[in-house]
């Protein structure tokens, strides 16, 4: 096992900031796992988990042993008439499994495509986007547990998915390193096209019946359009959730400004736009040292070049304040705050 010493993470993390590992170990298999787990000193070191570093903010340096995920590998699982399983390695990026399988001719995650990071990592926060998330496709996910060496395999009910949140945020964050996941592609495939841009899409190219191939270029252009590149613009996509309110909330809040974006959720709650309500008040555009808000989307928190880990922090919390003061909502961070 090789341990790096003194690591400089900021070319690990997508927001670019500034942050040194004390000591960092590359995982490339479960057994890998086990070897620091059973190493007599480093087993028993609190560790951090990092895949590709753009769900983090890193405010400070880590005297925790930084285990950076790299397990390789994509291949077929099974397939049967109603599905077809694929598996890759935590260490895997996520867009480049989705390209694969469509190459492979199994669609069903073209609207996660140009999600950055890696596979390991997307259950942890039940990533989603267009109209899809990780759960609606999850199979099943190996995980070597960092006190016991001990490795194990989740199903969906044992990741407790709900939005952008997993049990690896709560009993099992930093407990249980994902090291493979398992997608469910059901066939036959049926295209999810429910999602307001990609309606505008097929309106505008009168294409209403769209291959699987054409709403991944579809996603991929809107999401170029919309969100920085973080190899230009250090960020971490959207800072906050999209706060869940009652519907007797909701209307309470839309009786006092008629404007906010809100969408109906099955359950009878309502999504508001977060992006809307940072921008409402002001925030679009404005910075905190080197540290800023987008100005196309003020859901998105920019590296304006220099940025640390304190700064982000300063504005990420002065724009929680603003919004609550004004809609008596308080916002919740997306990425893990380190
Ligand atoms: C431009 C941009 C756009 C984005 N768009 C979206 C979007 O549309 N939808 C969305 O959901 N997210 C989006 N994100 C956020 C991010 O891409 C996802 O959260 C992604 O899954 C993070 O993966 P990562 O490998 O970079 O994780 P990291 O940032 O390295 O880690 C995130 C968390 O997961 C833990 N972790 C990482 N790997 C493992 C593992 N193998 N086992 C256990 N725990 C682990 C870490 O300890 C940390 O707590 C976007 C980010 C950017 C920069």
């Amino acid at each position: 096992m090789q341990i790096d010493v003194g690591v400089s993470l900021k070319p690990y993390n997508t927001f670019g900031l500034p942050a040194l590992a004390g000591r960092l170990v590359r995982i490339r298999s479960d057994a890998d796992v086990r070897q620091v787990v059973d190493h007599p000193e480093l087993g028993r070191a609190p560790k951090f988990i990092l895949g590709g570093g753009s769900n983090v903010i890193l405010t400070r340096d880590m005297p925790e042993l930084v285990l950076k995920v790299e397990v390789a590998g994509m291949r077929l699982h099974s397939q049967s008439d109603s599905a077809t399983i694929v598996e890759a390695g935590a260490g895997v990026s996520w867009h480049a499994l989705v390209a694969w399988t469509l190459a492979q001719g199994w669609p069903g995650l073209e609207n996660l495509a140009l999600i950055p990071g890696s596979v390991g990592a997307a259950p942890v926060q039940n990533i989603g986007a267009y109209g899809l998330e990780l759960q609606d496709r999850f199979d099943s996910a190996d995980a070597v547990d960092l006190v016991t060496g001990r490795s194990v395999t989740l199903d969906a009910a044992a990741c407790h998915f709900a939005y952008r949140d997993s049990v690896f945020k709560h009993s099992l964050a930093g407990k249980s390193l994902i090291t493979r996941v398992r997608l469910r592609l059901p066939r036959p495939w049926r295209p999810v096209l429910g999602y307001l841009d990609l309606e505008r899409r097929m309106a505008e190219t009168g294409n209403s019946h769209p291959d699987a191939q054409t709403i991944f270029d579809w996603v991929c252009a809107i999401r170029r359009a919309k969100l920085p590149d973080p190899a230009l613009i250090g960020n971490v996509g959207s800072f906050f959730k999209n706060p869940i309110v009652s519907a007797e909330q909701c209307r309470d809040i839309t009786g006092r400004d008629p404007h906010v974006v809100h969408y109906p959720l099955p359950d009878g709650s309502f999504k508001l736009a977060a992006g809307w309500l940072i921008d409402a008040c002001g925030w679009k555009g404005k910075t905190v040292g080197s540290a800023g808000v987008y100005d196309k989307q003020a859901l998105v928190l920019v590296n304006r070049g220099g940025a640390i880990g304190s700064e982000v922090q300063t504005l990420a919390r002065a724009i929680v304040e603003s919004v609550y003061g004004r809609f008596g909502i308080r916002l919740e961070t997306e990425p893990v705050i380190v």
